[in-house]
C-alpha cells in the first residue's frame, strides 16, 4: 500500500520503518527533519499525502494532530474519498471526534488506533494498537496493523480506541506510582530496593509494569522510553476527560501533583520512572 507517516519520534520512526520492511511504499515527513531508510522523505505533511491510501499519525500531542492535519501545509488539501487516515498519538477523546467530522467531510475516514508496548514494542513490531473506527477501514488497514503490531483490538467506533488508551494509561500511572512509593518507603525504612524488588516479582504484586520497569529502576537508569512529559500529558488528558464526564479521580489528582513537580524539577525528558527521584527529595533520601 502507498503510506505516509507522519511522526518519526520515539514511536514514529520504527514504526515507519517496519512498514518499509513489510514491501509498502512509504513517504514519511517529521517537524524536525529525519530520514527512514527505505522511505521517501517529504518536505511537509501535505506533500507526503500527495496520492497515498493510507495517513498514518503518530505524534506527540493534540496539538501536534491539529498541526499536522489542518496547519500550514496540512493534509486537509491532499485528502480524497477512499483514503483512511489513522492516528496512533494518543490525544483527547472529545479532540479525535471533531478531526474526524473534518476529514469525513472531505470524503475520507479516520480511524484512531494509540498504542501500547512502548519503545521496545515499536522496535520490535510488538505493539498493541487499541482501536475507534469501522469494520471495513480496519479490514483494509489489518496488513498495516500486522507490519508494526502483535494485535489490534476494535473497542468501537471512531473516538473509543483514545478512551480505552487513556483508561489503560491512567492503570499505569497509578501501578507504577504504588511500586514506586513503596520502594521509596522501604528504603527510608533500610529495605534494599533490590530485595523488595525481589519479593514484588516472587509474589502477587507481580505485573508487565513491574517487569518493564523494574530493572530500569535498579539500574538508576532514566532514559526516556516514555518520557515523563507524554505521561504527564496523558494524565491532563485524563483529569480533563474526567472533568468533561462528571468523574472524579482523586488518586490520580495527587499523582498529577508528583508529575508537575517532577516536570518543574527538570525530568520532563527523562522516563516517567523519574517521579521517583522527585519522592526520593521529598522524603529526604539521597
Ligand atoms: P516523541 O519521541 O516525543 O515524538 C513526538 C513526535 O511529535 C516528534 O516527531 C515531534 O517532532 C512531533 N511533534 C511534536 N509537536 C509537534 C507539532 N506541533 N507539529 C508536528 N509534529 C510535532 O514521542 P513518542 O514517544 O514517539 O510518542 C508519540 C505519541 O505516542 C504520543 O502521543 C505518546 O503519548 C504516544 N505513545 C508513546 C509511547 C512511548 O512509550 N514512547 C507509548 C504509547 C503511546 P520533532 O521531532 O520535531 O520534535
Amino acid at each position: 500500500m502507498k503510506i505516509a507517516f507522519l511522526g518519526l519520534g520515539i514511536m514514529g520512526r520504527p514504526m515507519a520503518a517496519n512498514l518499509v520492511k513489510a514491501g509498502h511504499e512509504v513517504s514519511v515527513w517529521n517537524r524536525t527533519p529525519k530520514n527512514v531508510e527505505g522511505a521517501r522523505t517529504a518536505a511537509t505533511p501535505a506533500d507526503a499525502a500527495k496520492g497515498v491510501d493510507v495517513v498514518w499519525m503518530c505524534v506527540a500531542d493534540t496539538s501536534a494532530v491539529e498541526h499536522v492535519l489542518f496547519g500550514p501545509n496540512g493534509i486537509e488539501g491532499s485528502l480524497r474519498p477512499g483514503m483512511i487516515v489513522v492516528d496512533s498519538s494518543t490525544i483527547a477523546p472529545s479532540a479525535t471526534l471533531k478531526f474526524t467530522q473534518r476529514v469525513r467531510a472531505k470524503g475520507a475516514d479516520f480511524v484512531d488506533a494509540p498504542v501500547t508496548g512502548s519503545k521496545i514494542g515499536a522496535e520490535a513490531g510488538q505493539l498493541l494498537f487499541i482501536v475507534g473506527g469501522s469494520e471495513k477501514s480496519l479490514a483494509t488497514l489489518d496488513p498495516l496493523f500486522a507490519a508494526m503490531g502483535k494485535k489490534y483490538i476494535r473497542v468501537g467506533e471512531t473516538g473509543a480506541g483514545e478512551s480505552a488508551k487513556i483508561g489503560m494509561n491512567l492503570i499505569i500511572a497509578l501501578m507504577f506510582e504504588g511500586l514506586a512509593e513503596g520502594l521509596t518507603l522501604t528504603k527510608k525504612l533500610g529495605v534494599p530496593s533490590e530485595i523488595l524488588f525481589d519479593l514484588v516479582q516472587n509474589s502477587m504484586l507481580r505485573s508487565g509494569v513491574s517487569d518493564y520497569k523494574g530493572p530500569f529502576l535498579l539500574k538508576r537508569d532514566f532514559s526516556p522510553n516514555f518520557p515523563l512529559r507524554l505521561m504527564h500529558k496523558d494524565i491532563r488528558l485524563m483529569l480533563e476527560s474526567a472533568g468533561e464526564n462528571g468523574v472524579k479521580l482523586p488518586a490520580l489528582e495527587k499523582v498529577e501533583e508528583i508529575y508537575r513537580q517532577s516536570a518543574e524539577g527538570g525530568l520532563r525528558d527523562e522516563d516517567y520512572i523519574a517521579t521517583i527521584k522527585t519522592l526520593e527529595k521529598l522524603s529526604g533520601i539521597s
